[in-house]
């Protein structure tokens, strides 16, 4: 009798096993031939043929003969009985030889009940088989076999069970044990095979599912449009939404995120907790415009009309923007460098953002910074938040409601950062033209792209401005109005503007000209025509109650009639004395809002030469009274008494504005001289310079506005930096006719031109 060593395979008496041929040969050899009596060895483990010994086998095997070796290659062996191994040889060959004895089974099992609960099984497999293809196949075998042992090994390749399990069965001598054990053996079998059919099933079933969803939304869709089209009145809140999130023209992200928030409105209903906050999302996101516009050839000669009728003056910004108007059309752009507008308050930097997108024929749109402190203010909140909204930018896009709009940027400079993040920084990203075209505002969560938004910022400063942002903008200086220029503008703008906003018209009412003129000089103190404008504005009013009262008789507004008309005192008017005094000096200073004139005031008090600084001085400006009273020491050494036995305080009034300190050090240097002196320099003549410690007159800046300031207050002679002569090109003519304009090099010059140096050599 061959031995045949075999490894994971149901072994069980009495039943059939089927080999693939040629495994079977590679374990027994070639010999075996149909017919063959063999006996079936299990292996403790799977083990090659060589490394085979005595004590590898479980001492119970089977009995069995090879019934058929079919030509299509497997090979069946029908089992007999059970036998006990009692030795086992192994040659060098690895031929196995064996002793065996008999085992008997215990024939404990209740026939009728095993015979009942075998139709079980097999109903359960039959029933597993007809969820398979060629399940009937499978059905007509099952019925042929009699004993749950054949059942058992025809599974057996399926089966996941362990070579040790499936020898725990063989080693049961009961057979009603052994009947329950494989009882459980194929309905576990049974079990997991259903599970894994029922999911894939289940995942068929899914697929169809959402087939079927999506024709039938399909259907839904027509239908309901031509329901809504014989209806329109009817159309519910939500269906408004979801036909305007249809028609948008939204990108992939924004529908995909203004579906969800419908789904979720939608499961909620309209009288949901979340509801207006869902709705108000939708809202939001549906008026905003997703079109890209088609950049639009702009006729140059055009362009300058609007921009010259809206605004007089501004020759050099109104050049800029034809400049910029000449890029977009050349490269079909709809944005172009950032521009930023700096200059007092009042002089136009608004409104002519708004003629520019006149000019342009695009819509405006205007966002204040002014007190932006909060990050979520340009960027939006989460929508997490209570109460929560689109950032400032896109809140102007929505109200502009289109993506190309000229949108002005007011006060950058008035943004300041605190620990709700940093506007600037999220600035910087919206004018970013590298990332603005995927500008994501918290609220909506998707991004916008902001890329053919022309941006325009303004400011009255460009010291608060943090330097990346500066550096992203191209500047352009508005420097305020000259009394001829502020003239033109009320004439032509201001005034007719105010007139046609009481319902009056020039017919009506005649300003005189020297009543207009007295109003720029004596009742308004700026560099730009703000407080013009208001002046026009309640001269209007009051015009129009007394044409009223008046039956339509023209009204005459005579420059006698102005303290009536305007209810105010005229604004005293900071004109220069005639008289000076030693240690007090005119100088020139630059604010946020147009130049002034300022007055250096020195007074000495009895002491050991402290300074004393008083007045809205920046550090700067403490720096540069240092440096005067140092160089004053060095070039009047017979002076010097006056700084040993007195204590020096120096002033300068702050009036309402702070001042930038650099372009006082000749004044102070000046003022000090004077005082050590005991000359008295003209108030009259006004300067502007800063110093160094070897006495060079280094230059300033802000000087159109400096020097507008001067002429303003009859000052006759100015000392500017020779260094600055260049920019004398910005000061407008009639400015530097009425001024004496002297550059100086150094400070000795200065003192010369003042008087000081040869009253104090005349003294020595
Ligand atoms: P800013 O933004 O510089 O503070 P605005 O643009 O608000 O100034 O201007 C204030 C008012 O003065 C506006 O009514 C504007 O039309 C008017 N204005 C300013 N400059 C001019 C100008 N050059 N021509 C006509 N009107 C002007």
């Amino acid at each position: 009798m061959t031995a045949i060593p075999i490894y994971n395979v149901m072994v069980l008496p009495h039943s059939y096993i089927y080999f693939q041929t040629q495994n079977f040969r590679s374990l027994a050899g070639n010999e075996v031939q149909q017919g063959d009596h063999i006996l079936l060895l299990i292996l403790k483990e799977e083990t090659g043929r060589d490394q085979i010994r005595p004590d590898s086998f479980y001492p119970i095997a089977v009995e069995g003969s090879v019934t058929e070796i079919n030509a299509e290659g497997y090979l069946v062996v029908r089992t007999g009985n059970r036998a006990r191994v009692e030795e086992v040889h192994v040659d060098e060959e690895a031929r196995i030889t064996v002793r065996t004895s008999s085992l008997y089974d215990v024939d404990d099992l209740d026939r009728e009940d095993s015979r009942k609960r075998l139709l079980e099984i097999k109903a359960e497999l039959k029933e597993l088989a007809s969820r398979f293809r060629g399940g009937n196949v499978m059905q007509t075998m099952i019925d042929q076999y009699s004993t749950i042992q054949e059942v058992a090994a025809i599974l057996s390749p399926w089966l996941s069970i362990s070579n040790e399990e499936r020898y725990a069965v063989l080693r049961e001598d009961r057979l009603s044990v052994r009947f329950q054990m494989l009882e459980k053996i194929i309905y576990e079998y049974a079990e997991v095979t259903k599970v894994t059919t029922d999911a894939r099933e289940q995942q068929q079933e899914d697929y169809q599912k959402v087939y079927r969803e999506q024709a039938l939304q399909k259907q839904i869709d027509y239908l309901q449009k031509e329901l809504d089209e014989m209806h329109p009145e009817k159309v519910s809140d939500l269906r408004k939404l979801e036909l305007k999130i249809g028609e948008s023209g939204m990108n992939e992200t924004a529908r995909r995120e203004c579906e969800k928030v419908l789904n979720r409105l939608k499961q909620e209903g309209m009288n949901g907790q979340e509801a207006g906050m869902l709705y108000d999302y939708l809202d939001f996101m549906t008026s905003l415009s997703w079109k890209k516009e088609e950049p639009k050839e702009i006729a140059l000669d055009q362009a300058e009309k609007v921009l010259d009728e809206d605004h007089f003056g501004l020759k050099k910004v109104k050049e800029r923007i034809i400049q910029q108007i000449a890029v977009m059309n050349l490269k079909k752009q709809q944005s172009g460098s950032i521009l930023l507008f700096v200059g007092a308050p009042g002089t136009g930097k608004t409104s002519i953002g708004k003629s520019i997108a006149k000019a342009l024929g695009r819509k405006y749109a205007r966002v204040s910074l002014g007190g932006v402190r909060d990050e979520a203010d340009i960027r939006g909140h989460r929508r997490t938040y209570i109460g929560a909204m689109a950032g400032r930018i896109m809140d102007g896009i929505q109200k502009a409601a289109v993506s190309n709009p000229v949108m002005v940027l007011d006060e950058v400079d008035k943004l300041s950062s605190s620990y709700n993040g940093d506007p600037a920084s999220a600035l910087l990203e919206v004018l970013d033209p590298e990332q603005n075209n995927s500008f994501t505002d918290h609220y909506m969560n998707v991004p916008y792209d902001l890329s053919d938004v022309l941006f325009i910022c303004t400011a009255n400063s460009v010291d608060t401005i943090p330097s990346p942002l500066l550096n992203r903008m191209e500047l352009i200086q508005f420097q305020g109005y000259t009394p001829t220029e502020k003239f033109e503008i009320a004439k032509r703008h201001l005034l007719p503007k105010a007139l046609s906003s009481v319902g009056l018209t020039e017919e009506n009412v005649e300003l005189t000209e020297d009543a207009l003129r007295t109003i720029i000089s004596d009742y308004t103190r700026e560099g730009g025509v703000r407080g013009l404008k208001k002046r026009m504005d309640t001269l209007c009013r009051i015009a129009a109650v007394r044409s009223v009262r008046g039956q339509g008789e023209k009204i005459r507004v005579e420059k006698s009639e102005l303290r009536d008309f305007l209810d105010m005192h005229p604004l005293n008017h900071r004109e220069v004395k005639d008289e000076g005094k030693p240690g007090v000096v005119t100088g020139l200073a630059w604010t946020a809002v147009g130049g002034e004139i300022l007055y250096v005031e020195t007074l000495p008090t009895k002491g050991d030469g402290k300074i004393t600084i008083t007045g809205q001085l920046g550090d700067v400006m403490k720096e540069s009274a240092q440096i005067a009273v140092s160089l004053v020491k060095s070039m009047f050494p017979d002076r010097i008494s006056v700084f040993k036995e007195n204590d020096i305080h120096i002033h300068v009034p702050d009036g309402s504005t702070p001042k930038d300190g650099p372009s006082a050090g000749i004044t102070l240097t000046t003022a000090i001289a004077s005082l050590v002196t005991g000359h008295a320099v003209t108030p009259r003549i006004a300067m502007t310079g800063e110093v160094s410690l070897e006495g060079d007159v280094n230059p300033i800046g802000g000087l159109p506005e400096k020097l507008m300031a001067a002429q303003r207050a009859g000052v006759r002679k100015v000392l500017l930096p020779k260094d600055n002569v260049d920019d004398l090109r910005d000061v407008p003519e009639e400015v530097r006719e009425k001024l004496e304009i002297v550059p100086v090099e150094t400070v000795e010059e200065v003192l010369k031109l003042t008087g000081i140096k040869s009253a104090a050599a005349a003294q020595a």
